[in-house]
Order: C-alpha cells, then structure tokens, then sequence
C-alpha cells in the first residue's frame, strides 16, 4: 500500500486524466497494454530508452508500445522521413506509391522466403488474410494454432478461446460456429499435432498450422529448439501450410526474424510492430508467390481471389517509416544491440534473484524479456490446465509487481515483459537492474 499511494502521489495528473477517460473509453483505456494498474499513465513525450508521464516522471520504457520501437522511441532518422513524406503528399494517397515496392522489396532482400509481400492494417488482419489465403490455396478448412498464442483478436483465432480441461470459454461475443474449424494443440506436443493432423485428413484436411516460433505469447511458454522443423516437416507430410507468426519476432530477433534464426521457412509470414517501426497501420503477410498471387485480381476482373483490404492499408506514411525503420535497423544492427541489451538485463535480475533467494525467474530471447515473479505460474509452467484456471490470479499478482516497477521508475508489460530496444545502453541497463533490486528488495 505504501508503494501505491506514492505512486498516486506522483501521478496526480494521470490520475484525474485516467478518471475522466473512464466515463467515456470503456475501461479507461483503448490500448489494452496501456491499462496500468493502478490506473493508466498519460504519456506526453518519448526519446530513445525513456518515456515521460503528464507528471513529469520518467521511466525506462521496457514495454516499447508493445515491440515496434526496436531502434528506441521517436528515433530520429525515421522521424524525419516520415515529416518530409507527410509535408509532400499528407498521410495517404489512395493511389500507388513508390514506397510501397521499395518496402516489399526491402523486405524480401531480408528474408528471401517472401518473394511477395501484402501490407495491411494490423497483425490481426494479417493472421486474418493469411489464414484466407492458406484455406484459399488448400482448399481446406481445418486452422491448428498453438494454446495461449496470441495472433490478434479475430474471432476464429480468439486469444483463449477455451480453457483447456474445463470446456469454459474465456471470451465472450465470439458465436461457437466462429471457432468451429480452429483446433488447439499444447506446445511441445508433437504428438497431438500428429493425431489432428490424421484426423483431419479424413475431414477435408488442414490447410495451415500457425505458430508464434517462440513459442505462445513471444516465448512466455518456450518452445523445444527443433520445434519448428517438427512443425515444417508435418506440414510438408500433410499437405498443410506453416503460418509464421513473426509480428512481435520479425526484425526483432534479426533481420531475417524468427525463421532465419531457426532455419526453417513458413509458407506464410505474418507481420506487425516492427514492420513500420511503430508508425500507424502495421501489419503485413509474405510468402511465395504462388500462394501470394491469390491476393491478386482487380474487382470485377472475375479471376479466383483470396480477398483482403482496408482504407488505409499500404498508406505511403506507413510504407515509408517502414521502409527507413527496416533499413535503420539493418544499417545499425539494432536487433543485435537491443539482444545484446536483453541479456545483460537477463543475467543482472537473475543474478540479484539468486543473491536475494527469491522464487523468480527471468528468460529472453535477445530483447524479448520474461520475468515472472508470480509462483503460481511458476508451479504451473509443467501444467497447462492448472496455469489457465490460475490465470486470473496471476493477472492480478502481476499487475501489482508491475505498479511496483513503475513507482520505482519502469515501465513494463503487465510486469512480466521486457523489450529492450537498441537505445538501451550498459548504464540504462545497470540503472533499471538497481531499481529492480529496490523493487524485489
Ligand atoms: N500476433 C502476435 C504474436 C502478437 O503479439 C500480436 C499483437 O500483440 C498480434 C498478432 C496482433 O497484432 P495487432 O495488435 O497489430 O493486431
């Protein structure tokens, strides 16, 4: 209590702000990363590793609005392009721009898989159309996804669509015959994969299998090493595609993502936060072109096509902050400067849980961070049906280390995620493992 009443001291104009927004945003909140407990912060400026509240406070911003801004917030050379674009033809055009090749061919010089590239609005449309375009090229209904991943919140791939041994639904508005041909495995679960994949072929067939590589929710739940070879080697038996989705890992981890790090190429791609480095509408799909010339086909032209849109999709801004984020990233090795940030931050809290015998643990994956804190999940992690019952209370536990986190100056996700990014500098790093100390101290 003594920690949040300070923190309410300190931030009495998100406070009051944080008040009035509730009578008229459901929640307070349209971003659902942005829902602090023990309420919202009001952000009012960013710059490379740090984030400044209506207050004046300022944290280190580890949630990086949840993984675009690899390069450190409102990184300069990309600003400016984004100005001289918007001073030349404003947001959006409606007609073709230079920019939208440039990006696609950027894109495919990274990652040689995607000899094709559509932009879209969001990772959730882009899990939409992939999802389209892999049932349009199969001819086949059945959709394997892994439980607990997050591919946005279509209704056929609705995050927690059940809770696993209870026959619950965890969200609500989502009519059954929605997720009617989305099937759940457990991760790791080689074998349960195999007998869907069997008993669908009796069925009309799979027509994809779509994964988050590291595992559900960015890695929160790892996957085996040789997981997505597994998963490659299935779909090449079965006659599914393998849907990658890399919209927090693509770029982040490397600039040919999760399927370069692997060595393993998805028919399809799917992308978000990173493509356009945080500017508006990111979201993206890739793949061969056989698969992705589905997608092509003008109205009224009659020819066989897997349809996707959007108003503002593929908008020259978006293009352009994608095309300089992407080619920033490259020329400045970001992905390698925020990893190498990552597992400083890593060993630093595992180190001070160790020295302090606390019942925490912190993983990453280069900048993509986990720290849990909470027993409950840690008990869980070899029981998936416990750890889903258990989840509210978890929630709730995190939440409260994450209020902590942010009294003390950090801003996290939900408490239990890091992103570091590439402005995330050996003192930034050794500032927030002091004030992490404070914290579990
Ligand atoms: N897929 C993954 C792995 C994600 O983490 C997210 C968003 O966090 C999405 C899809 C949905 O992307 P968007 O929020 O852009 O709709």
């Amino acid at each position: 209590p003594g920690v949040l009443d300070h923190f309410e001291q300190r931030c009495r104009t998100s406070k009051a702000l944080a008040q009035r927004t509730a009578e008229v945003i459901p929640g307070g909140v349209q971003h659902n990363l942005a829902f602090n407990y023990p309420f919202p912060l009001a952000a009012t400026r960013c710059e490379g590793p740090y984030i400044w509240d209506a207050d004046g406070n300022r944290y280190i911003d580890f949630l990086q609005a949840g993984g675009p801004t690899l390069l450190g917030s409102n990184y300069q050379p990309v600003r400016e392009k984004v100005h001289a674009l918007l001073d030349a033809c404003g947001p959006v055009t409606g007609l073709f721009h230079e920019y939208e090749m440039k990006l696609a061919e950027l894109i495919r010089q990274h990652m040689p898989n995607i000899e094709m590239f559509r932009m879209l609005g969001s990772g959730t449309e882009a899990v939409m159309g992939a999802i389209r375009l892999a049932r349009a090229y199969t001819g086949r209904k059945w959709v394997i996804k892994v439980g607990g991943a997050y591919h946005g919140w279509s209704d056929q791939v609705v995050y927690g669509m059940r809770v696993p041994g209870t026959g619950r639904r965890e969200a609500i508005g989502i009519p059954r015959g929605s997720t009617a041909y989305t099937q759940e495995v457990f991760p790791n679960d080689i074998g349960a994969l195999r007998r869907k994949l069997w008993l669908n072929r009796a069925r009309g067939g799979t027509a994809a299998i779509i994964v988050e590589p590291l595992g559900p929710e960015s890695g929160t739940r790892p996957v085996l090493r040789d997981y997505n070879a597994q998963l490659r080697a299935l779909c090449d038996e079965f006659g599914a595609l393998l849907i990658f989705d890399e919209v927090v890992t693509g770029f982040r981890v490397g600039m040919g993502g999760a399927q370069g790090y692997f060595g393993v190429r998805p028919d399809l791609t799917v992308f978000g936060k990173c493509l356009t480095g945080g500017y508006l509408m990111a979201g993206g799909i890739g793949g061969g072109r056989d698969v992705m010339m589905l997608l092509a086909g003008g109205i009224g032209t009659g020819s066989r096509r897997a349809f996707v849109g959007g108003t503002l999709s593929a908008n020259p801004l978006s293009c352009v902050a994608g095309y300089h984020a992407i080619g920033e990233m490259a020329r400045t090795g970001a992905a390698v400067a925020a990893g190498r940030a990552g597992d400083r931050l890593c060993r630093g809290l595992n180190g001070i849980i160790d020295r302090l015998g606390l019942p925490y643990v912190a993983y990453n994956f280069g900048s993509i961070v986990h720290l849990q804190t909470s027993a409950v999940l840690l008990m869980s992690m070899r029981n998936p049906i416990k750890l889903m019952r258990e989840h509210a209370a978890r929630k709730h536990a995190m939440e409260e280390m994450g209020a902590a986190y942010l009294a003390h100056g950090i801003l996290t996700l939900a408490g239990s995620r890091i992103y570091t990014s590439m402005a995330d500098t050996d003192a930034v790093i050794d500032d927030a493992l002091s004030r992490f100390e404070d914290v579990f101290r």
